[in-house]
């Protein structure tokens, strides 16, 4: 089958037309992959960064973000048939250790992940155990069915707290932040301010439903605040850039007694000034992943009642021109790009 890769240890993701078909194990189901939405990871992995360099077996299927229809299933598997439409969480969780087995399955010590450390989806097909694959309504269009996993981000993320009537903060509009502002407002958070240094992003985290956009390059955070009449501080903070500075920028800006979920993931170590944390009795939580399957089943509910992140989609392209794909996603102008396998 044809399949994107990383089949050398340098730069670059690969097209390999030969690649062998996946297993498909009597608990495991075949996806037939319809879409892939490049991920911030699979950017990751392009560059070959520090991280890739000690976390990827070469050659590897990369991707984890995709829609796709059920192919084939194995001999025990009775939730899903051939024709399902489906995209799938993309970490597969032990089931043995103590979190697994309270029901706790996102803080699994031994989580492995689709695309990084097993087969992904930017391949014709895709084989998942079946307790991870996730039906698709009839009503959630292919192109948000395939960014189920970074919309799961954000939502995990932002529902950490309860946002209604709150202010909140979101510090970097990549995707995940500017689908993170819809989230704030669609369950009616007041002020939803979203700070970054790339206009573009600003302005796509604007259209998904962010009430202030903030660049932090020219404009002072502080003064809008006072633009905002918000005397005191904000309420609930959600680190979604992976920068110590503006970390450190959220911290300084939250309430007393004000929650702060943080999903980036900064390159190295981060100092902040913890009198910051400990004066103000802030509640720092960090977050992997989707709750499994909470978080899933919110997804959708928030979709069916009027929730809208179609401008998150910025790009689409046909799988050959993959490259073109990568090279808009790593230029920062573009929000999720999608590649697709049927085109
Ligand atoms: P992204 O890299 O596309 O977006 C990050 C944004 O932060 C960019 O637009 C960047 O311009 C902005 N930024 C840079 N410096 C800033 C500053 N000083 N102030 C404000 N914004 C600034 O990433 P994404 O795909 O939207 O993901 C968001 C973050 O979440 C990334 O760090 C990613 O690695 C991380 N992530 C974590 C998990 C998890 O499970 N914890 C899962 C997925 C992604
Ligand atoms: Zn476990």
């Amino acid at each position: 089958m044809k399949a994107l890769a990383k089949t050398e240890r340098r730069e670059g993701i690969w097209m390999v037309r030969d690649a062998p078909e996946p297993e498909v194990g009597v608990h495991d189901v075949l996806i037939r992959i319809r879409e892939s939405a490049i991920c911030g990871t699979d950017v990751h992995i392009y560059n070959w960064d520090a991280w890739s360099q000690r976390t990827i077996p070469v050659p590897m299927i990369v991707g984890h973000e995709y829609v796709g229809v059920v192919e084939r299933v194995g001999a025990e598997v009775t939730a899903f048939k051939p024709g399902d439409r489906v995209s799938g969480e993309g970490h597969l969780t032990c089931g043995f250790c103590r979190n697994c087995r309270a029901g706790r399955r996102h803080l699994c010590r031994h989580s492995v992940g689709v695309g990084v450390h097993r087969p992904g989806s930017f391949a014709e097909l895709l084989s998942l155990p079946s307790v991870n694959v996730y039906r698709i309504p009839d009503d959630v269009p292919d192109d948000i069915a395939a960014i189920f996993d970074p919309y799961g981000n954000a939502v995990h993320t932002a529902l950490s707290f309860d946002l209604v009537g709150e202010d909140v903060l979101i510090t970097g509009a990549g995707p995940i932040g500017a689908m993170a502002a819809a989230v704030a407002r669609h369950v009616g958070a007041r002020h939803v301010v979203v700070t970054d240094v790339n206009d573009y992003r600003l302005g796509l985290a604007a259209k998904l439903g962010a009430t202030r956009t903030v660049n932090v390059g020219k404009e002072d955070l502080k003064t809008v605040m006072a633009d905002l009449g918000m005397t005191e501080g904000f309420d609930v903070g959600l680190e979604m850039s992976g920068n110590g500075s503006a970390f450190r920028q959220l911290l300084e800006v939250m309430n007393h007694g004000g929650k702060v979920a943080l999903l980036g993931i900064m390159a190295g170590q981060e100092a902040i000034d913890w009198s910051q944390v400990v004066f103000k009795g802030l509640f720092l939580k960090g977050i992997y992943g989707r709750e499994m399957f909470e978080t899933w089943y919110k997804m959708v509910a928030m979709l069916q009642t009027g929730l809208h992140l179609s401008p998150v989609v910025t790009h689409r392209f046909p799988i050959d021109r993959f490259q073109e794909a990568f090279d808009v996603m790593r230029s920062g102008r573009s929000g999720k790009v999608i590649l697709d396998w049927n085109a």
